[in-house]
């Protein structure tokens, strides 16, 4: 008997990787999105095959699944700052009521179910690296904080379910990702760098560029996402690439390896950016025996190659 999982934002760029994966491991998937930030483009390979069904469907509603259910995914939520500054409402009621209506299929179908959270939960932090006992320094009011305080509140309701139901749950708190199937226009720092690079614009570096990120490929990050699901483990745990670089340095990564002549232009700092950010991967290294293997230097070859292949840049 094969195994059904639900994954939500099964249309947008982790949600679609997961898809991939789950259907590779021989699963039934059930996938689910309300397509506002997802792309049916990132899945439609998938619809031909007899393990994949796709619901259109917004979880911040009732979510009602017939059949049988093991696992669910829930990576249902905008998730870049020019989304949720967008869509600040539905980022919060995806992160709480949606959270709720799928613990609550959860239980009701003594389905396991992983949380994606985030680093944004240490906000600007304190602290660093950032490990998973430490708590945050989240502005609650600040243009993050819809998005923040909802993961925040989707941890907290989790653990609720796991504590008080018994629902099995894992948590995993994801630091930047990047790789193919990114949103172009998303905003964020790599999709925006290449994309600008490709199109023959000047590259924006936000205030000096001396704030760090630590970016994970993709495909390593969907491997830890796995395992954890696959672990008996429900406190938090970090998935991420403690490989830290400035912005600046990874504008001029991304400029040596696209060749393009343009300069970096300087930008305001967006309200509340945080300085630094740094997994600490102990306990996924511990209890998952994870731990990244892509490169910074191959995982954005691939990531640009995959960028070139979008018509937007393929018009003749
Ligand atoms: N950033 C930038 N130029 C851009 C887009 C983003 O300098 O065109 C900066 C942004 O201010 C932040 C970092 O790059 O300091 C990472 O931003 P991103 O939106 O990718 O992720 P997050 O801030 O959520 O980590």
């Amino acid at each position: 008997m094969k195994k059904r999982v639900l994954i939500t934002g099964a249309a947008g760029f982790l949600g679609s990787h997961l898809c991939d994966r789950f259907i590779r491991e021989g699963f039934q998937v059930a996938a689910m999105d309300n397509l506002i930030t997802g792309s049916k483009t990132n899945i439609e390979h998938l619809f031909q095959h007899p393990d994949f069904e796709f619901f259109h469907h917004d979880i911040s509603k009732f979510v009602h699944l017939p059949g049988e259910l093991h696992y669910i995914m829930h990576f249902a939520s905008p998730a870049s700052p020019i989304d949720y500054l967008k869509i600040p409402i539905q980022t919060l009621k995806v992160g709480s009521l949606g959270t709720h209506n799928l613990l609550g299929l959860a239980l009701n179908k003594k389905a396991r179910m992983l949380i994606a959270s985030t680093s944004e939960v240490y906000g600007d932090p304190l602290v660093h690296p950032q490990n998973e006992d430490y708590w945050g320094n989240v502005n609650p009011v600040g243009p993050r904080g819809v998005y923040d305080e909802a993961k925040r509140f989707q941890e907290a309701m989790t653990m609720a379910y796991h504590t008080y139901h018994q629902v099995e749950t894992r948590i995993a708190r994801i630091f930047n990702t990047y790789g193919p199937r990114m949103r172009l226009d998303d905003g964020r720092a790599l999709p925006a760098f290449m994309s600008q690079a490709l199109r023959g614009e000047d590259i924006t570096v936000f205030g000096d560029g001396s704030q760090t990120r630590s970016f994970c490929f993709v495909d390593d990050l969907v491997e830890g996402l796995f395992r954890l699901l696959m672990s008996d483990y429900a406190s938090p745990v970090n998935i991420g690439n403690p490989s830290e670089i400035t912005i600046k340095d990874f504008a001029e990564e991304i400029i040596a390896l696209t060749g393009t002549d343009q300069k970096i232009v300087y930008m305001p700092l967006p309200t509340d950016d945080p300085k630094q950010r740094q997994p600490d991967i102990t306990r996924a290294r511990s209890i998952l025996g994870w731990e990244p293997k892509v490169a910074r230097q191959e995982g954005l070859k691939i990531t640009y190659n995959y960028f070139k292949t979008l018509p937007e840049f393929n018009k003749n």
